[in-house]
């Protein structure tokens, strides 16, 4: 995959590779958090993936791969109120916007559709937005418009200020019926900011923020020497561990799942050639995502923590 990505969000981007691989990848997703442009950049690196001729790599110089990072494929399209406009409103994605890229779908294509849901506005870039831009320039992408005047395109979070709940219902049948080759990628900062028919209908994922996603494996890999199945005192012993190590590091608690979740993709990038424990990988990887959601909605860090380790002993 993307050199940068692949560095700094090493879960993900082992999740969206070995996902698009096994063409288990969501006809939805939605990438949450403060940094939109390393979601933007991360949506094209998506992109480029389901529609690489070859085999991905990230030197490949296919002409979608090309058209892609050069931020002009006829079939990867950016939807936001500045971008992709075919009406007039310009502080929303209108009905009618949404409407003309769903007749769209009516045709086939060879290529696989990728549309990138976003907010966006033109404006000189502040000194943190200069630095956020120049990570993104270094994952080898580029914006949707060249800058204009000292003015920069920069993507925002999508939210129901810009994205209207009647334009977003016109979008659920896409979603609910996808076909094949349609991708939705959604870029918020916050997923309550998304219609939640929409989100339960997608796959949602946490983009951090680059400074903290070093993760640590370390404090919890002896218990999967046990892998698959913990017997029951490690399981204890395991959401132990998890609990004191985020108090005594003072984290947050998604990040500790963030941080098993990159150790079972990097079982899973180990084990790629066994697809009863691949199988078994992808199960785990999901009961770590619903882990994140028990703690979205505010069950305490011991409760998940023990539930997660008492599936990891069935
Ligand atoms: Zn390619």
């Amino acid at each position: 995959m993307n050199k940068i990505l692949d560095k700094k969000y090493p879960y993900l981007s082992n999740f969206f590779k070995t996902a698009i691989e096994q063409k288990r990848l969501f006809h939805s997703i939605i990438l949450y958090g403060n940094n939109n442009y390393i979601q933007y950049a991360m949506a094209m690196e998506i992109a480029r993936q389901l529609n690489c001729l070859e085999d991905g790599r990230e030197d490949c110089s296919c002409q979608n791969c090309r058209w892609i990072r050069e931020n002009k494929h006829p079939a990867v399209m950016t939807i936001s109120k500045i971008d992709n406009k075919t009406d007039s409103s310009k502080t929303v994605i209108s009905e009618e916007q949404i409407n003309l890229v769903l007749d769209t779908l009516v045709n086939s294509s060879d290529y696989h559709r990728v549309f990138i849901l976003c907010d966006a506005e033109y404006k000189t870039l502040s000194q943190a937005e200069v630095q956020d831009y120049n990570e993104f320039i270094l994952t080898g992408f580029i914006l949707p418009k060249e800058k204009d005047e000292n003015k920069y395109w920069i993507p925002k979070g999508i939210n129901t200020g810009c994205f209207s709940t009647v334009a977003a219902n016109a979008m659920l049948k896409s979603i609910e019926e996808p076909s094949d080759k349609v991708t939705f990628i959604f870029l918020t900062n916050n997923k309550d900011d998304i219609l939640q028919t929409i989100v339960s209908r997608s796959q949602a994922f946490y983009v951090a923020d680059s400074k903290n996603s070093v993760y640590n494996v370390a404090f919890f890999e002896k218990y999967f020497e046990q892998y698959p199945k913990f017997d029951k005192d490690c399981a204890l012993d395991f959401a132990q561990t998890l609990y004191s190590y985020q108090i005594e590091n003072n984290l947050e608690p998604t990040f500790i799942i963030d941080c098993i979740q990159y150790y079972l993709t990097q079982l899973l990038k180990a084990n790629i050639n066994n697809s009863l424990l691949v199988r078994k990988i992808y199960n785990d990887i999901e009961k770590t995502e619903k882990s994140k959601k028990m703690l979205n909605a505010y069950i305490k860090e011991q409760t998940v923590y023990e539930n997660l380790a008492f599936y990891f002993s069935k």
